[in-house]
């Protein structure tokens, strides 16, 4: 294993607090020498302008940020048995988790919320997945997964690779690492209920983890005799839930062509009977055009837009037009029906989403009263100096 080249830089004053304090995500305006990195991947330490050691980082690009705080201990070396420790903590902290026989999937590393930047590890009844966001935390692969293998008892290891990586060999593109190779679809459980999994299928798997509690109090505690409409449904993982929890009818809109066999075939791994369940393929705003022509209205809608894309016909920011598809959404819900408006936005607060529905509401002359509230679950485990890593909120709103 080849030994990381690590350079020293200067933090500017004003951000030492910061760092010494725990802050994780490196800021390039932090540094006064930046301009001494050249490669991702490099191991940074972090001096005052009077060399007093504060922290020792890793350089990689992502949207936000210009690496992460790796350790506040000059003597660390970043090599496999630093990560082993970080796994082997991460994995303790999951311990609830990998007992409960009625769920086999989730996170067990997450991030900075476990104290490594830029790398998640889901588990898949049996099976690991690694999420790289940076070329720079690439660079560690050897080392983390060599960690990941002295903790973990597993069947095979995949991998993602959420950033740029051209200029890499096409042969990575298989996500296949080590191990044997899941079946495809892979049942895991969640709660109870079944959820058929892709590890080798393009970017995503088929569901997103950190919604399973939302997914649970819809079905546990909404949906019995309800009319569901789900928007962006994807592979209809709310539409699931809602039917296993007794929904009268279930309706999924997606864009995506794809979302129709992957959401039937959520349904069918349920032994769900697909009579009751409609699934369109269509842009979420046309539908409610036509709901609106039509005067559906529905016990309950769930929105979960992605934070940004670009149909044909529109561009949705979640930031600028979540507003707008509150108001869209309110008048197609019954009177004393829900809305669960979510989103995974990092780029507002759930003080700014409460006022977006507020806003919604006050536009149309229309009373509410916010039922629950959820953020992240508990093994997407956050760091309690960076709150921003609790992207997640989701209201469920009543309509009076
Ligand atoms: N709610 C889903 C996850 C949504 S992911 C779940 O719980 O699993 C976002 C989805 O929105 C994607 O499947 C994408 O195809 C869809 N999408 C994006 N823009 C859309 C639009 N204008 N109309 C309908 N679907 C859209």
């Amino acid at each position: 294993m080849t030994m990381k080249k690590e350079i020293s830089l200067n933090l500017k004053p004003d951000y030492i607090e910061k760092y010494e304090n725990g802050y994780p995500l490196l800021l390039k305006e932090a540094l006064s020498d930046f301009d001494k990195i050249n490669q991702e991947g490099l191991i940074l330490n972090l001096f005052t302008p009077k060399n007093k050691f504060i922290a020792k980082a890793y350089h990689g690009l992502q949207n936000k940020g210009f690496g992460w705080i790796l350790s506040l201990d000059k003597s660390e070396s970043i090599d496999a048995s630093f990560f082993t420790k970080k796994i082997k903590e991460a994995m303790q902290n999951r311990e609830d988790f990998y007992q409960d026989k009625s769920t086999t999937a989730f996170r067990v590393f997450n991030g900075e919320g476990d104290g490594v930047g830029g790398i998640t590890i889901d588990y898949f009844a049996g099976y690991y997945m690694l999420t790289w966001y940076s070329l720079g935390i690439y660079e560690f692969r050897e080392e983390i997964l060599d960690a990941l293998k002295s903790c973990v008892d597993y069947k095979g290891i995949y991998q993602k690779k959420r950033f740029d990586s051209k200029g890499m060999y096409l042969d990575e593109a298989d996500d296949f690492i080590t191990g044997k190779r899941a079946p495809e679809p892979l049942i895991v459980k969640e709660n109870g209920a079944n959820f058929a999994i892709y590890l080798d299928d393009g970017a995503m798997v088929g569901v997103f983890l950190d919604q399973k509690n939302v997914r649970k109090t819809i079905r546990d505690n909404y949906a019995k005799g309800k009319t569901v409409l789900n928007t962006f449904s994807y592979t209809g993982a709310f539409s699931v839930f809602a039917a296993l929890g007794g929904a009268k009818s279930t309706t999924s809109v997606d864009l995506a062509k794809r979302s129709l066999p992957k959401t039937a075939e959520q349904f069918e791994v349920n032994q769900i009977n697909l009579d009751a369940q409609e699934i369109i393929v269509e842009d979420v705003f046309n539908y409610f055009k036509y709901a609106v022509r039509k005067k559906l209205l529905f016990d309950m809608v769930v929105l979960d837009p992605p934070s940004f894309a670009r149909s044909k016909k529109h561009t949705f920011s979640a930031s600028k037009d979540y507003v707008k598809l509150l108001k869209e959404a309110i008048q197609i819900t019954n009177k004393n029906g829900i809305i669960v408006a979510s989103t995974n936005s990092a780029n507002f607060s759930m003080m700014s989403f409460g006022d977006f529905i507020s806003q919604a509401f006050r536009e149309l002359k229309g009373k509410f009263k916010v039922e629950e509230r959820f953020s992240l679950p508990d093994d997407f485990r956050v760091n309690s100096k960076f709150k921003e890593g609790n992207y997640l909120k989701v209201v469920f709103i009543r309509k009076l």
